[in-house]
C-alpha cells in the first residue's frame, strides 16, 4: 500500500510567492530573488511531504502564476500577440507574467490573455489559444527541472502533467473552421518528448491530470483519451502513469478509463462516493490496475473520518490486495489552506472547532494515518483511529452545530414561503405607484470607490487603533457625502456605497451564527490572487440586523427610495468552505432564512427597493448536466425564499456578474425578481438575447458600461446601447446601471461615467 498526493498548494504557508510576485512585478525585487523564492517553497513543500510519509511526492504542482499557463508555455502554444514579447525578454519567466497580466511598458502594449474559473472551484486558469495552423513545440522545460531539483534534495517525485486532452478542451479557438481537438496528434509529440526526457532523468511515476473526465464527453472526446494514453503506453512501456480525474466521478467515462492501460486509475471518493463499488466490480478493471483512493477531501477543511475512509480502503483490499491500493486526496490539495497550527488565535477560531479541522499539512498526517490503520487488523481498537473517532463524535454531538430552533424553523416551511403574493405583472403597477420612477431609472450596483483611505480606517479599526465611534463617523461621513454626490448627479435610485464591507460575504459571514473565520486561512483564486474563505461550521441564524443601520441612515439623508444591499445564499454558500455533515441545500436554506430576515427588516425601516446579490449562482452548477436541474431548484429555491416574504410594492432586485444566461434563462426568470441587473456592456448587448429568445418577463438593467476598465464611456456609446437593448426589449422593462459594483474605480471616473450615463438616460426618454 502507498500514500500519494495530487498536488499541494504553492503560495507559501505565509504567501511568500504572492509578495515575492508582486515585488518583482513593481521591479522591488531581481528576477534572481523571484526564483530563488520559487525554490525555497517547493524545497520546504517536498521535504514535508516526505517527512509526512507520502510515498508519491508530486512535483511539477508548483507554479508562479497557473499550471494551464504552465502548459501552454511548456507545449509553445504562445499567441502570437507575444511573439515581440518573447523575442525581447531575456527570459521565459518575462513572457509568461506577460501572457498572464498583460504588458505595458517601453512602447510594447499587449492585453493578457484571458482568464475563467477551472471546473467548479473558486480557482481560475489562463485559457490557452489555439488556431487553425496552431504549431506545438517543447519550449519551457520546467517539469523536467523540476524533477532534477527534487532529486538533488534527495526526493524522488512523481511529476504531474495536464493532460493533453483537458488541455486542448479547457481552451478555445480563436479562428474559424477547426476544432481544437483536432490540434491532439500535433500535440502528442511533444509530450513524449518530453516523457522520454523525464525517464532518462529517472522518473518512474508520472501523473496526468484529466479532470474533463468528470465533465459530459462526446465520444469523439472519449476517443480522444484513448488515443492518448495507449500511445503512451506503448511508447513508454516502463513508464507508471497515474490517471487522475477528480471533482466527480467517472460517470459515462469510466468504461473509457477502464480500459486504457495505465498503472493507477485515480477515484475521487469525495465526490464520486458510488463509483467505488462500480469500478471494483468491472470486469474491465485490469489485474495490474492499482487505484489510488481519493477519500481525504481536497475541496474543504473537516477532518476526515477515518471511519468512513477505511471501509473504503478496505473493500478495495479485500478484492485487489494491499499491492494496489494508493491512499490519496481526492483532489489536488490547491484548493484548501496550508496549516492548520497556524491558528493560535482562539478569539477568532475556538479550540472547539479547530478540533474538527485539517488543512494541507493535517491532510497529508490523515494519508499517512490511514496507510498506517489500513494495514492493521485491529484499526479499530488503534490510538490513531480512537482519537479520530473521538474528534468526530465530539464535533457530531456539539452545542456550537446544532440550532434546534433554525432546524425547526426550517421544518414548517410551506411552499408559499418560496412565492410572492401577486404575478410580477401585479406588483409591477403597484411598484409603480409606490416609487413612482421614470422611464429608463438609472441606479448603480452598490459599492463606491473602496479608496485607501477607506481601507486605512477599517484596518485601523481591526486592529483596534481606531475608536468604534470614530469608525462609525468616518463611514457616515463617506455615506453622506456619496447620497448628495449620488443626487447631484441626478441618479434616480442611490445606494449608501458599502463602504463598511470589506467583502460581500466576509461582511455577512461575520454577523451571521455558525460562521467563523481564519487568520492564515488563504486560498489561490488566480496568481498572486488569494481569499480566506468563511467557514459554515453550523446551524445558520441571524442573531441582530446586519445592515439596517447603513441603510436606513442613508435613506434619512435623501427623499428618493434608497436601495439596500443584501448578499444572497447562494453566493454567500459558493464562496465558503461549507460544513459536510448536511447538504449544501439545507445550509443554503438556513442562509436564506437569515437572509429573509434582513430583508423583512429592512422593509419594515421604510426601505422599498431591495437587491440580493447572486453573481455566484452560475459557478455553482455541478460538472455534469444531469445534475443542474436538482441543483437550480434548490439554489433558485434559496434566493426566493430569501426575497419572497416581501409586499407586493417593495421592489425586489438580483444581480449577477459575468454570465452567460442561455442555457439557464428558465431559472433566472423562476427567481422572479422585480429587476435583474447583469453585466452586458462588453459583450454589446448580445446577452440580452438570450432574455428576448425567452421573453423573460420581468425588468432588466443591462450594464452600460464596464466598470473594469478606468475608461469614462461617452454618451453617445451609452445611447446605442441602450437602443440595442430597447431594440430587443420594451423600454418599459429597461433599467440604466453600470456592469457591476464601483469599488475598485477611482472618484473621478467614477463620477464622470455616471453623469455621462444619467445624460444617455435622459437623451433615452425623450425619444419614446
Ligand atoms: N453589490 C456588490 C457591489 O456592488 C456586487 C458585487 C458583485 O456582483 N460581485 O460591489
Ligand atoms: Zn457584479
Amino acid at each position: 500500500m502507498k500514500t500519494s498526493n495530487l498536488g499541494y498548494p504553492r503560495i507559501g504557508a505565509h504567501r511568500e510567492l504572492k509578495r515575492a510576485c508582486e515585488k518583482y512585478w513593481s521591479n522591488k525585487i531581481s528576477l534572481e530573488d523571484l526564483v530563488e523564492t520559487g525554490k525555497s517553497i517547493r524545497a520546504e513543500n517536498w521535504k514535508l511531504q516526505q517527512e509526512k510519509g507520502i510515498d508519491l511526492v508530486p512535483s511539477n504542482d508548483f507554479s508562479f502564476y497557473d499550471q494551464v499557463l504552465d502548459t501552454t508555455l511548456m507545449v509553445g502554444a504562445i499567441p502570437e500577440r507575444y511573439k515581440n514579447v518573447q523575442k525581447s525578454s531575456k527570459n521565459l519567466l518575462d513572457l509568461y507574467f506577460a501572457m498572464a497580466r498583460g504588458l505595458q511598458k517601453d512602447g510594447v502594449d499587449v492585453i493578457a490573455m484571458e482568464m475563467t474559473k477551472w471546473f467548479d472551484t473558486n480557482y481560475h486558469y489562463i485559457v490557452p489559444e489555439f488556431i487553425k495552423d496552431q504549431e506545438f513545440e517543447w519550449v519551457s522545460q520546467k517539469v523536467v527541472e523540476e524533477f532534477k531539483e527534487a532529486k538533488n534534495l534527495g526526493i524522488h517525485t512523481k511529476p504531474v502533467l495536464l493532460g493533453p486532452v483537458t488541455y486542448l478542451l479547457l481552451g478555445k479557438e480563436k479562428e474559424e473552421g477547426f476544432h481544437r481537438l483536432d490540434l491532439l496528434q500535433k500535440l502528442i509529440p511533444v509530450y513524449h518528448s518530453i516523457l522520454k526526457e523525464l525517464l532518462d532523468a529517472g522518473a518512474t511515476w508520472v501523473q496526468f491530470d484529466e479532470p474533463i473526465l468528470s465533465t459530459d464527453l462526446s465520444s469523439k472526446e472519449q476517443e480522444a483519451i484513448g488515443i492518448v494514453y495507449n500511445g503512451i503506453a506503448e511508447s513508454f512501456p516502463n513508464l507508471k502513469i497515474l490517471l487522475a480525474s477528480y471533482f466527480g466521478d467517472y460517470g459515462d467515462n469510466l468504461d473509457t478509463v477502464l480500459d486504457l492501460p495505465v498503472c493507477a486509475l485515480h477515484l475521487d471518493l469525495k465526490r464520486g462516493q458510488g463509483q467505488l463499488d462500480n469500478v471494483l466490480e468491472s470486469e474491465k478493471l485490469k489485474e495490474n490496475t492499482s487505484l489510488s483512493l481519493g477519500v481525504v477531501d481536497g475541496r474543504n477543511v473537516w477532518k476526515n473520518d477515518f471511519e468512513t475512509s477505511l471501509q473504503f480502503i478496505q473493500k478495495a483490499k479485500e478484492k485487489l490486495g494491499e499491492e494496489r491500493i494508493i491512499v490519496s486526496p481526492s483532489c489536488s490539495l490547491l484548493h484548501v489552506p496550508y496549516d492548520l497550527e497556524l491558528e493560535e488565535n482562539e478569539r477568532i477560531l475556538s479550540a472547539e472547532i479547530k478540533d474538527w479541522m485539517a488543512f494541507a499539512k493535517q491532510k497529508l498526517e490523515e494519508l499517512q494515518s490511514l496507510k498506517i490503520l489500513a494495514k492493521s487488523p485491529d484499526y479499530r481498537s488503534q490510538k490513531l483511529f480512537l482519537d479520530n473517532a473521538a474528534s468526530m463524535e465530539r464535533r457530531g454531538g456539539s452545542k456550537l452545530i446544532h440550532k434546534p430552533k433554525v432546524k425547526h424553523r426550517l421544518e414548517q416551511l410551506e411552499k408559499k414561503d418560496y412565492y410572492r403574493e401577486s404575478p410580477f405583472a401585479k406588483r409591477k403597477i403597484l411598484q409603480e405607484e409606490h416609487l413612482k420612477l421614470p422611464l429608463f431609472p438609472t441606479t448603480t450596483i452598490g459599492s463606491f470607490p473602496q479608496t485607501q483611505e477607506v481601507r486605512r480606517n477599517r484596518s485601523m479599526f481591526k486592529k483596534g487603533e481606531l475608536q468604534e465611534r470614530e469608525y462609525v463617523g468616518f463611514l457616515m461621513e463617506k455615506t453622506t457625502e456619496t447620497i448628495r454626490l449620488q443626487e447631484e448627479i441626478g441618479l434616480d435610485v442611490p445606494v449608501h456605497g458599502e463602504f463598511e464591507r470589506n467583502d460581500m460575504v466576509e461582511y455577512f459571514g461575520e454577523q451571521l451564527e455558525g460562521f467563523t473565520f481564519t487568520q492564515n486561512g488563504w486560498v489561490q483564486s488566480y496568481g498572486s490572487r488569494c481569499v480566506k474563505p468563511p467557514i459554515i461550521y453550523g446551524d445558520v441564524s441571524r442573531p441582530v440586523p446586519m445592515t439596517v443601520f447603513w441603510t436606513s441612515f442613508a435613506q434619512s439623508l435623501t427623499d428618493k427610495p434608497v436601495k439596500g444591499m443584501l448578499t444572497g445564499p447562494v453566493t454567500i454558500l459558493q464562496w465558503s468552505f461549507v460544513r459536510d455533515d448536511q447538504a449544501r441545500s439545507a445550509t443554503c436554506e438556513q442562509i436564506a432564512l437569515a437572509i429573509l430576515d434582513e430583508v423583512l427588516d429592512l422593509e419594515k425601516e421604510g426601505i422599498s427597493i431591495i437587491q440580493v446579490d447572486e453573481p455566484a449562482i452560475r459557478e455553482g452548477l455541478p460538472l455534469r448536466k444531469k445534475d443542474w436541474g436538482r441543483y437550480l431548484d434548490w439554489a433558485i429555491g434559496a434566493f426566493k425564499l430569501s426575497t419572497s416574504g416581501v409586499k407586493d410594492s417593495t421592489q425586489i432586485h438580483t444581480h449577477m456578474c459575468y454570465s452567460e444566461f442561455n442555457d439557464i434563462i428558465q431559472s433566472i426568470a423562476d427567481m422572479d425578481a422585480d429587476v435583474i441587473t447583469i453585466e452586458c456592456s462588453r459583450s454589446q448587448m448580445e446577452l440580452l438575447d438570450a432574455f428576448y429568445e425567452f421573453d423573460y418577463p420581468n425588468d432588466i438593467g443591462p450594464g452600460v458600461y464596464d466598470i473594469h476598465s478606468p475608461r469614462v464611456p461617452s454618451e453617445e456609446e451609452i445611447v446605442k446601447l441602450l437602443q440595442k437593448a430597447e431594440h430587443v426589449l420594451p423600454a418599459s422593462k429597461l433599467w440604466v446601471n453600470p456592469d457591476c459594483g464601483l469599488k475598485t474605480r477611482g472618484w473621478e471616473e467614477t463620477i464622470n461615467a455616471l453623469k455621462v450615463m444619467v445624460s444617455a438616460a435622459q437623451q433615452m426618454r425623450e425619444t419614446v
